[in-house]
């Protein structure tokens, strides 16, 4: 079981782990609970995830599943490695991903270093053991919004190496070097 509601990660992990690994969602399953994420690291809150889609998964049918959790997030340089684990609300609880990227570009107003991560940690529950694999991707935030594939910060995330976002590159590239992908080679591996 995949412990996500969102519909893009959902997306980016059957793709990758098309034909190796049968992925379950949460909708699949009716849990459609809000998972408090309230650690203050990656890994904490990929753990907490995990847990609480097994715990439910337990007590509702008495088997003990195997779950992958992601959490993942942007770190700016610049701005101290913000918004990290509070990327999905930075500009405010129930805010959209617009009013974060908004938030962001306003903060990175007038600094050169604009270099960033993307950042995944996963944390895998398999039997009765528990591992986590990290991934990152470096790149550079732009300061207009350009593209209209992907989600979140991509509009504006253009990876080393590359002149275009994430959003303009389209999910069959990024899912080659995202940072998801990166931790689900590690997995893999
Ligand atoms: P999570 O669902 O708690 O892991 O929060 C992840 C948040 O980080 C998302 O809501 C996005 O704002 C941001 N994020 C994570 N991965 C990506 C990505 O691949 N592209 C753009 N934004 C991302």
């Amino acid at each position: 079981v995949l412990a996500t509601h969102n519909k893009h990660k959902c997306q980016e992990f059957r793709a990758m782990l098309d034909g190796k690994y049968d992925i379950i969602s949460l909708n699949d399953i009716g849990l459609y609970d809000d998972i408090p994420e309230t650690g203050t690291t990656f890994r904490e809150n990929a753990l907490l995830k995990a847990q609480y889609v097994r715990n439910w998964v337990l007590a509702k049918t008495g088997d003990t599943v195997d779950v992958m959790a992601d959490d993942s997030g942007l770190e700016v340089f610049a701005l101290g490695g913000r918004p990290g684990v509070y990327s999905a609300r930075y500009a405010g609880e129930g805010c959209s991903p617009r009013d974060c990227i908004d938030k962001l570009l306003c903060e990175l107003k007038g600094k050169s270093d604009r270099s960033a991560r993307f950042v995944t940690l996963l944390a895998v529950l398999r039997g009765d053991k528990t591992d986590y694999y990290e991934g990152e991707v470096r790149g550079t935030i732009i300061d207009e919004l350009r593209g209209d594939g992907g989600f979140g910060y991509d509009p504006v995330f253009v990876p080393e190496g590359e002149s275009k976002t994430f959003s303009e590159l389209g999910n069959e590239f990024k899912n080659t070097i995202s940072h998801r992908a990166n931790a689900v080679k590690e997995m893999l591996k």
